[in-house]
């Protein structure tokens, strides 16, 4: 009978002070860290005083490396899952995993932690009781058809978007949304310059038309009759 486990583990998507304490303890335990980018977990480490062999496991080689992870969990490693910010599976690599460790009966666990859509959500002043995550939307293929889909949606939105997609973003939930719907974008979320603007989708386009968007963004906008 096998000791192996999985956890995946939350890391800061800002400030560091957002790791939790079950969090490090967690990293000290486990046989071994599955990385996204085993250069910024190393550094994470470093700062958290915890030395631990790293496994890389990013969008590029996980399908291959799922079989492995797996064969380690059946040997009885207890191995933690980390991306580079917040939690993994979360718009970032994970779900395979879990999916193929789950199948192999090995008990899998997620410690609660940062993420960027729950603070984004909250301070959005949209409602959060019901929403649904969006995360990426595709960036050519299938981009338009999932907008469309979102026309009715009566649930508050929420879409994961980079700088220098955040325009053409609010132009294209323009077209189909309406320029009236409420809508917030946050950034730079538990760091410094953290800031959210709300406003119209069309309010929030002029002023990201003006101001160049810098950060990673999470935009939330306000679902049908809002
Ligand atoms: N796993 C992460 C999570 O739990 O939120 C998401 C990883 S995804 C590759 C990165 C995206 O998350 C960014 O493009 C941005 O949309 C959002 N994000 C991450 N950190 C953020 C922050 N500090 N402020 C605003 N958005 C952030």
């Amino acid at each position: 009978m096998s000791n192996g486990s999985l956890i995946l583990i939350p890391t800061p998507i800002g400030n560091l002070e957002d790791i939790t304490l079950r969090a490090v303890r967690m990293l000290r335990e486990v046989d071994a860290v599955v990385a996204e980018d085993t250069r910024v977990s190393g550094r994470l480490l470093q700062h958290l005083g915890v030395s631990k062999p790293l496994i890389s496991f990013h969008t590029n080689n996980e399908h291959r490396m799922v079989s492995g992870l797996v064969q380690r969990l059946c040997d009885g490693q207890r191995l933690a899952l980390v991306s580079d910010a917040g939690t993994p599976g979360i718009s970032d690599p994970g779900f395979l995993l879990v999916r193929a460790a789950i199948a192999a009966g090995i008990p899998v666990e997620c410690l609660p932690g940062p993420t960027a859509f729950v603070p984004a959500l909250v301070v959005s002043g949209l409602p959060c009781e019901r929403f649904v995550y969006e995360g990426f939307l595709p960036q050519k293929k299938g981009r338009r058809t999932r907008i469309e889909a979102l026309k009715d949606e009566a649930r508050t939105m929420v879409i994961y978007e980079s700088p220098h997609r955040m325009v053409r973003l609010l132009g294209e939930l323009i077209e189909t949304l309406g320029a009236d719907r409420p809508a917030s974008a946050s950034r730079e979320l538990s760091k410094l310059h953290e800031e959210t603007r709300r406003g119209t989708l069309g309010e929030l386009l002029a002023h990201f038309t003006t101001h160049e968007p810098r950060g990673e963004f999470v935009v939330v906008v306000g679902g049908k009759d809002e």
